[in-house]
């Protein structure tokens, strides 16, 4: 197997147009456990190392203030550095692994291998977050995360694509992310819900995790939180909204029986889920409008 280890974003790109089977690897907590475990036939022909390229490690306010976080920030740098900014994203990287695999694992990694139970995916698309690909022979391309996934661990990338970038708007209004698993730590999610308020537009944002071939928002949940909710926060939640609301993102799921759980239990628990964020998040938004009135 060769090991490419280009210096610069240039290199990596023309890299990558030379030798299109050659796989990235950036924290390699996916690459590496594929390689160990995968029988010799599935080993990639080369890696293509990408921790020395400088501008995947960075992160940059664009002039209209949306976020460009490189590929290879990594998840505990997403949290120090980010977590204010982006707290649906901060609350899912804390959830991830173990202080080790947070160290090494980026978000970048998450949206390459596309498993429907990573969990970066439900609060990119809760936010909306655009995925900034690029090629040497055609430049940049953005890929909303909504269009991004393409099935099991698929992704819209072509294969002289790399992920340069994550494009997300700052938090506009509370942020939460939920997930379950078998225990509390170093877990792949039975299923998993994040939610995003933007009260400045009236909209609500979600995305499922783990329930599904692909991450995917619930989008008929959506439109109606939008529309039913208050926006002035004049009250609390009322119950039935947040349970209808759960319905919605209920019947957005389409999970399948596995090791990890039912595909009942998961419906029943995304609606738990989403019912609980919500509360989370209507009570902060609340709170904001008392403040400012
Ligand atoms: C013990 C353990 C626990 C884990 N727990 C969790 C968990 O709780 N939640 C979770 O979501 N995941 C978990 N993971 C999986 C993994 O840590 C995450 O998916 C992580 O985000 C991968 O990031 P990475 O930088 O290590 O990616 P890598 O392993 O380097 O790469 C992952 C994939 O992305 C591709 N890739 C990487 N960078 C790019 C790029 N710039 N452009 C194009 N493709 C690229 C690679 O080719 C590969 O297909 C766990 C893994 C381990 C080993």
């Amino acid at each position: 197997m060769d090991f490419l280890r280009p210096l610069t974003w240039q290199d990596a790109l023309a890299a990558k147009a030379a030798r299109p089977g050659a796989v990235p690897i950036q924290g390699g907590t996916d690459v590496m456990v594929e390689i160990n475990f995968g029988s010799a036939a599935r080993r990639p022909e080369a890696l293509l190392d990408l921790n020395p390229v400088r501008e995947l490690a960075g992160h940059e306010e664009l002039p209209d203030g949306t976020l460009r976080v490189g590929a290879g920030v990594p998840y505990v740098r997403l949290i120090a550095e980010l977590g204010d900014r982006l707290p649906g994203l901060a609350q899912a990287s804390r959830t991830v692994g173990s202080p080790q695999i947070r160290n090494r694992g980026t978000a970048g990694g998450n949206l390459g291998a596309a498993s429907p139970a990573g969990d970066c995916h439900p609060p990119l698309l809760a936010c909306g977050a655009v995925v900034e690909a690029e090629s040497a022979a055609r430049g940049t391309r953005l890929i909303p995360a909504a269009d991004f996934y393409t099935g099991v661990k698929r992704n819209a990338l072509e294969p002289d694509e790399l992920i340069r970038a994550i494009r997300i708007a700052p938090a506009s209004g509370p942020q939460y992310f939920a997930k379950i698993g078998t225990r509390n730590a170093m877990v792949i999610a039975v299923c998993s819900f994040a939610i995003a308020l933007h009260p400045r537009e009236r909209r609500v944002g979600t995305g499922i995790g783990s329930a599904a071939p692909t991450p995917l928002r619930a989008t008929a949940a959506e439109e109606y939180l939008s529309t039913e909710l208050d926006w002035e926060g004049r009250g609390p939640l009322p119950d039935a909204v947040a349970r209808r609301f759960g319905e919605f993102v209920r019947e957005a799921a389409a999970p399948i029986d596995d090791v990890r759980g039912t595909a009942g239990y998961r419906r029943h628990a995304l609606a738990v889920l989403a019912r609980r964020t919500l509360t989370w998040a209507w009570n902060d938004h609340r709170a904001a409008r008392k403040e400012v009135s």
